[in-house]
C-alpha cells in the first residue's frame, strides 16, 4: 500500500511529475530537474522525495523513513525498468546519485554522492557491462571515498593520503592513469580506513546504502554550518531540503565521454554566448575540483562538435524557457548529451545589469523585470573601482567597509599635506585616527580615506560616502604615530609616502598598487536606467554646487538640482576676505559694499549652473549658514595681537583691525549656533543679504535667456518656521524680480519655495504653502531638530553606542527615521496640499540617496528625491524599485 493511501500525503515523485512551479515542495534542483524532463531536455530518469519528508523526518526521524521505505522501493524499480539495468546485482547495475536541494540556494551544504549502488559484486558486472575495468574501479573508489565522508563523517584526507602515496609508487600524476589493479588494492585500503574509523565493515547492501544517504540529506539541514547559513541569510528553518535520486550518466567511460559547466551568458560580463568549461574522460566534480585543468567550452566545439551544437540548443533553450541566464551541468557518455542540472546563474553586479537590458532589448523580459533585476547595492558596486576580487591578495589590516570602492594612493597623515599634494596631482590616501570637520580640505583631495576609530556613522565615513570616495574605518588593527609619520600594522611598518590600496567595499586595507576594476557607466548602464526612469514615479534630481558638479549630475542622469548651496561659493579663498568683510560690516553700508562685490562672483556662478543644466529645474539656497562661520578663529586672531604686541606693535593698525573684528566675533558668538542666527533669519533681518543673492540668480537667468537657452531658477529659502518668514522672503524675491525685469526688459519665470526642515515648517505647512510654491524637505537638519541631536555631537558621541545597544536600529542620518521625522513629512505633505493642491515636493537632505529613504519619499508622494551626484544612479534604480514594490 502506497503512503500516499495511508496518510493521503505523497512525498515521493518522480522527474515526469513535478515542474518549476514546485519549487517549495522539491526544492530548487529537483523542480528544474522536473521541468526540464516536462520540456523534452536529456535528464536521466529520477525521483525527488519532498521538503515535507524532510519535516517529516526533523518530527518522526528513522521511523518515519521506514514507514516509506516500500514507496522508495517502488520508485527504485521504476528507475530500473527505465534504464533496464538491476539496483544492487544483475549483469548491468543500476546505479544513483544522491543529491540535496533546498527551495533556496544554499552553498555548502550536503555534498552529493555519486555511484551508489557499487559493492564487491556490482562492481565486478559494471566492469564487463562497461567493458572497462578501470572505470568500473575508479567508480568505486569514488563512491566510497564520497560515502564515507559524506554520510560516515571520515575526514577525506585519510583517503586522499592513501590515494597520493599509491601515485607516488607508480610514479603517475593524475587519478586516471591508475590502472584497475592498482585501484583494487586502493580501494582495500579504503576500507579498511572505514573499518577502523567506525568499527564496522563499508556497507555492502546497496538498499542500506541508499536509506543512509537518503538520511544523510535530511540530517545535513541541521548541521551548524547550515544553520548559521540560514541565520545569516534569513532564510527559514522549516523549508527544509529535498532528496534528488538520480540515475548515474558517465562521463568517464573514456574520450567520447566528458563532464562539465556553462553558463549562458558570460558571468562576470555578461556577454552573450557559452561560457563554460569541461574535461574529456571525467566525472562529476572533477571539473571544479581542479585535479585536472579543466578546458574552455569552446574547445568542446573541436572535440566534439554535434555535442556542442546541441548543448548550445539546449542553452538557449533553458534561457527562454527561464527568462534568465543559467547555469548548467552536463555530461556526455558515449557521444550522448545529458543535462544534469540548471539554475538561474550568479553574476557580478556589471553582468546582472548587461544581461537585464539586454534581455529586454531581446525581448526576453519586460522592462520592469530588467530593472528589478539589478538591485541598488550593484549599482553602488558598480560606480567605485573596486580591487580585484580574483586577484590573489594578503590584507595589511582589516577595518570597516565605510564607503565603497578602491582607492591607490600615497599614505599621508595630515589634511592639509594630503590637499598640498593632492591639488599638486598625486594620488594620496589620508590616514588619520579619526577625522574632524577640520580636515574637510585634505578629505577633498585625498584618493579614499583610511581611519582608526570611528564606526559607520563617524565623520570620515560620512563625509567619504557623500563626496562618493572610498573608505576603510575603524581599522583598529593598525597602529598610528602622527609624530614618526607612520602607521604600523602586525609587523609591517608603513611609513609617509608608501602606498597602500583601501577596499572601502570589503573593509580591507593592502600594501602597494592592487589591481583594480574600473567602474563603468556605459551604455548597458544607461539603458538600463532608463528603463529604471519609466518604472519610477520619483525623480532623481542632484545637489550640485558648482557647473562641474551640475554637469557630472546630468551625466549621471540628474533632471534638475534638488539644492545649489550657495555659502559654498563664499567659502572659497579668493571670496572669503569679501565675506568676511561684509559679515564684520557695522553698518549697512559697509554690508552693501562688500555685498557688491559678492554680487558679481555670484552672478558668475549662477551662469555657469544656468548653462549646465541647460533648461532643467535649479533650486537655488539662499544663504544658510550663521555668519560667524566665515570669520576668523577667534584663537587665531587672539595669537596674531599677542605676536605683534611682542613686536611692540599692539598699536598698529592690524592690530587695531584685530581688536575690531573680535569685537564683531564676539557680537556674534552664540550658544548654539544650529539654533541661533542663521538661514532666513538673516536674510529677514539683513535683507540687503538675500537681495542680493536674488539679483544675482536672475541676472544671471537674463544673461543665460539671452544666449537662446532655457532657465529655470527655483529660489529656496532655508529654516522656514513660520508663515510670516515665507511672506517676507516671497515678497522680498518678487520685488526683486520685478525690478530686474524692468531693467532687463525681459521676463522670466521662476518659483520661491521653502526648506522644511523645522518641526513647526511640517506641522504648520498650509501656512507655509500659501506662499511657497515648492517644498524640499532638509531632512538633516529636520532629523537633528527632531530628534534633539546635533549631528555632529551624537555621530561623534553616543550614537553609535546607541545603535550596539539597540536604543536606535539605524543611524537616523542614514536612514530616515520614519516614526519621528517621517511623520512630520506626511503632516507636511498633507496640510500643504489641502492650500496648494500642485505644490511641488522634494527631499534635499542626504537620504535623497539612500534606498530605503528613498522608498518611504515614493510612499508619502514626495516628486522628486536630490541627492549627490554620485548617488543619482543608485538613487534612479531605488525609486524604480520602490514603484515596483521591491523596497518597503
Ligand atoms: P552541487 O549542488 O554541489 O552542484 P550536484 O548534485 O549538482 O551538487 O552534483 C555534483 C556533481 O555531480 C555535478 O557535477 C553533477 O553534474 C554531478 N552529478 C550529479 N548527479 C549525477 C548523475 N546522476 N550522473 C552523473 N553526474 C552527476
Ligand atoms: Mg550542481
Ligand atoms: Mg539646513
Amino acid at each position: 500500500m502506497e503512503v500516499k493511501e495511508r496518510t493521503g500525503v505523497k512525498y515521493i515523485y518522480e522527474f515526469s511529475e513535478g515542474s518549476a512551479k514546485m519549487r517549495d515542495l522539491l526544492g530548487g534542483k529537483g523542480a528544474n530537474l522536473a521541468e526540464m524532463w516536462r520540456i523534452g531536455l536529456p535528464v536521466p530518469p529520477g525521483f525527488i522525495i519532498t521538503t515535507e519528508g524532510c519535516r517529516e523526518y526533523q518530527r518522526e526521524g528513522s521511523k518515519w523513513l521506514d514507514s516509506i521505505w516500500p514507496d522508495v522501493v517502488e520508485a527504485m524499480r521504476r528507475l530500473e525498468k527505465a534504464t533496464g539495468k538491476t539496483f544492487g546485482g544483475g549483469d548491468n547495475p543500476l546505479l544513483v546519485s544522491v543529491r540535496s536541494g533546498a527551495p533556496v540556494s544554499m552553498p555548502g551544504m550536503m555534498d552529493t554522492i555519486l555511484n551508489l549502488g557499487l559493492n564487491d559484486e556490482t562492481v565486478k558486472a559494471l566492469a564487463i557491462a562497461s567493458g572497462d575495468e578501470r572505470f568500473a574501479y575508479d567508480s568505486y573508489r569514488r563512491f566510497i571515498q564520497m560515502f564515507s565522508n559524506v554520510v560516515l563523517g571520515i575526514s577525506s584526507e585519510r583517503f586522499e593520503s592513501i590515494l597520493s602515496d599509491a601515485k607516488k609508487k607508480l610514479s603517475l600524476q593524475y587519478d586516471n592513469q591508475i590502472p584497475a589493479s592498482a585501484w583494487k588494492d586502493i580501494i582495500s585500503a579504503f576500507k579498511e580506513v572505514v573499518k577502523e574509523e567506525t568499527g564496522n565493515p563499508f556497507p555492502m547492501d546497496p538498499w542500506v546504502q541508499l536509506k543512509q544517504a537518503i538520511e544523510a540529506v535530511f540530517k545535513s539541514w541541521n548541521t551548524k554550518r547550515a544553520i548559521t547559513y540560514r541565520r545569516i541569510n534569513n532564510i527559514s528553518d522549516d523549508l527544509g531540503t529535498a532528496v534528488n535520486v538520480v540515475t548515474m550518466v558517465f562521463g568517464n567511460l573514456g574520450d567520447d565521454c566528458g563532464t562539465g559547466v556553462c553558463f549562458t551568458r558570460d558571468p562576470s560580463t555578461g556577454e552573450k554566448g557559452l561560457y563554460g568549461e569541461f574535461l574529456t574522460n571525467a566525472q562529476g566534480e572533477d571539473v571544479v575540483a581542479g585535479i585536472r585543468t579543466p578546458q574552455p567550452i569552446s574547445d568542446l566545439k573541436k572535440v566534439m562538435p554535434e555535442i556542442y551544437d546541441e548543448l548550445l540548443k539546449v542553452a538557449d533553450l533553458l534561457e527562454r524557457h527561464y527568462k534568465d541566464m543559467q547555469d548548467i551541468e552536463f555530461t556526455v557518455e558515449k557521444g550522448k548529451l545529458y543535462i544534469l542540472q540548471t539554475r538561474n546563474g550568479k553574476r557580478t553586479a556589471k553582468a546582472s545589469v548587461k544581461i537585464a537590458a539586454d534581455m529586454a532589448e531581446e525581448g526576453l523580459i519586460d522592462e520592469r523585470t530588467a530593472v528589478s533585476r539589478v538591485t541598488p547595492y550593484q549599482v553602488e558596486q558598480l560606480l567605485h573601482p573596486q580591487v580585484d576580487q580574483d586577484a590573489d591578495l594578503k590584507e595589511l589590516a582589516k577595518g570597516l567597509p565605510a564607503s565603497p570602492g578602491a582607492a591607490v594612493g600615497k599614505v599621508v597623515f595630515e589634511a592639509d599635506e594630503a590637499e598640498e599634494l593632492g591639488e599638486a596631482g598625486e594620488a594620496v590616501i589620508l590616514v588619520r585616527p579619526e577625522t574632524t570637520p577640520d580636515d574637510i580640505h585634505g578629505l577633498y583631495r585625498a584618493q579614499g580615506i583610511l581611519t582608526s576609530r570611528g564606526g559607520m556613522t563617524s565623520h570620515a565615513a560620512v563625509v567619504a560616502r557623500g563626496m562618493g570616495k572610498p573608505c576603510v574605518a575603524g581599522c583598529e588593527s593598525i597602529v598610528i604615530d602622527l609624530e614618526k609619520e607612520q602607521f604600523v600594522a602586525g609587523d609591517v611598518v608603513v611609513k609617509k609616502g608608501d602606498v597602500i590600496t583601501i577596499d572601502g567595499t570589503r573593509g580591507l586595507v593592502f600594501l602597494g598598487h592592487a589591481p583594480l576594476v574600473q567602474p563603468s557607466f556605459d551604455e548597458d548602464f544607461k539603458k538600463l536606467l532608463d528603463m529604471a526612469d519609466k518604472c519610477a514615479k520619483l525623480e532623481v534630481w542632484a545637489n550640485a554646487d558648482t557647473p562641474e558638479d551640475a554637469r557630472r549630475a546630468r551625466e549621471f542622469g540628474a533632471k534638475g538640482i534638488g539644492l545649489c548651496r550657495t555659502e559654498h561659493m563664499f567659502m572659497q579663498p579668493e571670496r572669503l576676505p569679501i565675506m568676511q568683510e561684509m559679515v564684520v560690516a557695522r553698518t549697512r553700508e559697509e554690508r552693501v559694499k562688500a555685498l557688491d562685490k559678492l554680487e558679481v562672483m555670484q552672478k558668475e556662478d549662477f551662469v555657469g549652473i544656468f548653462e549646465a543644466m541647460d533648461g532643467l529645474p535649479v533650486t537655488i539656497r539662499l544663504l544658510d549658514p550663521p555668519l560667524h562661520e566665515f570669520l576668523p578663529k577667534k584663537a587665531d586672531l587672539l595669537s596674531r595681537l599677542e605676536e605683534l604686541k611682542k613686536e611692540g606693535k599692539g598699536d598698529s593698525e592690524e592690530a587695531r583691525e584685530i581688536l575690531s573684528v573680535l569685537a564683531r566675533v564676539d557680537a556674534l558668538h552664540e550658544a548654539n549656533p544650529m539654533l541661533g542666527f542663521r538661514g532666513c533669519r538673516l536674510g529677514i533681518v539683513y535683507p540687503e543679504i538675500y537681495e542680493m543673492q536674488v539679483r544675482a540668480i536672475f541676472e544671471a537667468a537674463c544673461d543665460v535667456i539671452e544666449k537662446g537657452k532655457v532657465v529655470k531658477a527655483k529660489v529656496m529659502m532655508p529654516l522656514v518656521g513660520t508663515e510670516e518668514e515665507m511672506r517676507r522672503l516671497k515678497e522680498l524675491t518678487d520685488k526683486v524680480a520685478d525690478e530686474i525685469m524692468k531693467k532687463r526688459k525681459k521676463e522670466f519665470s521662476y518659483e520661491v519655495g521653502s526648506m522644511v526642515e523645522v518641526p513647526r515648517a511640517a506641522v504648520a505647512s498650509d501656512e507655509v504653502a500659501k506662499h511657497a510654491e515648492f517644498f524640499s524637505f532638509g531632512t538633516n537638519d529636520l532629523t537633528q531638530t527632531t530628534f534633539g541631536y546635533s549631528r555632529d555631537d551624537a555621530e561623534g558621541k553616543f550614537l553609535a553606542e546607541y545603535i550596539r545597544l539597540g536604543v536606535l536600529p539605524d543611524n537616523p542620518f542614514h536612514t530616515l527615521d520614519r516614526k519621528g521625522v517621517g511623520r512630520l513629512m506626511a503632516i507636511a505633505v498633507e496640510e500643504a496640499k489641502k492650500v496648494r493642491e500642485d505644490i511641488e515636493l522634494g527631499i534635499c537632505g542626504e537620504h535623497g540617496g539612500d534606498p530605503m529613504s528613498i522608498a518611504f519619499c515614493h510612499s508619502i508622494g514626495l516628486d522628486y528625491v536630490s541627492c549627490s551626484p554620485f548617488r543619482v544612479p543608485v538613487a534612479r534604480l531605488s525609486a524604480a524599485h520602490a514603484a515596483l514594490n521591491l523596497l518597503k
